[in-house]
């Protein structure tokens, strides 16, 4: 990885991450419409391509290390970009590596545990990126906002006092503290959305036949409570932001530039992490080479004692010839 592209990834991020203990004030702070003056929508789409390929590099060398593991938690409102952004920046990534939750309404064997019980069955092992498309977030936004569903949560009278949300922030900042002590880097980021792109958004589901799958009228429903959610975001963002586990606010209202950013976060989390496939002992060398000459002298007449390193030189290997193709006639 060269300096210079470390160094333009975490110039692009740097505004983005919300300062551990700063008091966020969404609508103020941060603009869903922002985008960095040193980036255009053309230079964006190449940009996101070397991205990709460079995530697909690191992703092979965190799985052949198998000493971390990487949590990204999306959380947006409805209509903000989840499915899409992982779609694009995932996509050059071998999917055995990953692996992409998402987190509805709990279910009623969920219910019947602790809040961040169906989170942790979801984390990551170790060599993998574990996405999650909402995360335990939503038990202090959804789950907030809509009070009956800490009711249906079966807490005991004692744990739903009034400092219920200030508690749940030092439960889930503790947690990723603890994560993050075992090797697994927790990064959050927000899809930060204006209320007009969602208008938009919304619309373009129930114009678009092929789209009205994705519209429920419960979005709507939620929309009306805008000024509640951005407010249980900024909370959020202030007390949850720490130096273990940041917040990234990420602008929403133009797809490519959200991309982009998300792929970014990924990657500055990545070159931090500098995985490294690992090396073998002068022991295990040696033992190697024993195998490699039991290899090569099992050579049949006319092969080349290792295939491998003829080809690598130019030599034609036998079987890639007239041979192969006359065997598909
Ligand atoms: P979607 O991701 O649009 O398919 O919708 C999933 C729905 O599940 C959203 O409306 C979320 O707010 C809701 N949801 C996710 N987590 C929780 C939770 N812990 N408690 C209640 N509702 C939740
Ligand atoms: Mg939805």
């Amino acid at each position: 990885m060269t300096d210079k592209r470390a160094k333009r990834i975490a110039r692009l991020i740097d505004p983005l991450r919300v300062d551990p203990g700063a008091k966020v004030d969404l609508a103020n702070d941060f603009d869903p419409g922002y985008r960095s003056d040193f980036l255009r929508k053309k230079d964006g789409v190449e940009l996101l391509d070397t991205g990709i390929a460079l995530l697909a590099d690191y992703q092979a060398r965190l799985a052949a290390e198998g000493t971390h593991g990487v949590l990204m938690c999306l959380q947006a409102l409805d209509a903000g970009g989840k499915d899409g952004t992982i779609r694009h920046v995932m996509s050059g990534v071998n999917p055995q590596g990953v692996h992409v939750s998402g987190f509805k309404v709990p279910s009623a064997e969920e219910l019947d545990h602790d809040y961040l019980w169906r989170y942790a069955c979801r984390l990551p092992a170790r060599g993998e990126i574990g996405i999650f498309n909402r995360s335990h977030y939503e038990e202090v936004l959804v789950v907030r906002v809509h009070p009956e569903n800490l009711d249906r949560q079966k807490l005991p009278k004692a744990s739903k006092g009034k400092n219920v949300w200030d508690r749940r922030y030092g439960e889930i900042n503790d947690w990723e503290r603890y994560l993050s002590h075992n090797g697994f880097k927790v990064v959050k980021i927000f899809l930060n959305l204006s209320k007009e792109e969602q208008r938009t958004r919304f619309l373009r589901r129930i114009d678009v036949p092929e789209r009205n799958w994705k519209f429920s009228a419960a979005d709507v429903r939620e929309r009306r409570r805008w000024g509640d959610y951005q407010k249980a975001f900024s909370e959020m963002l202030s007390a949850t932001s720490t130096k273990w586990a940041p917040w990234y606010v990420v602008p929403a209202d133009r797809k490519w530039f959200a991309r982009i950013c998300v792929g970014a976060v990924l990657a500055h989390t990545l070159i931090e992490i500098d995985p490294r496939y690992p090396t073998v002992s002068d022991e295990a060398r040696h033992n190697l080479g024993v195998v490699k000459r039991e290899l090569e002298a099992e050579a049949p007449e006319g092969a080349a004692p290792d295939p491998y390193i003829a080809g690598r030189n130019g030599h034609q290997r036998r079987g890639s010839g007239k041979k192969a193709k006359k065997a598909r006639v």
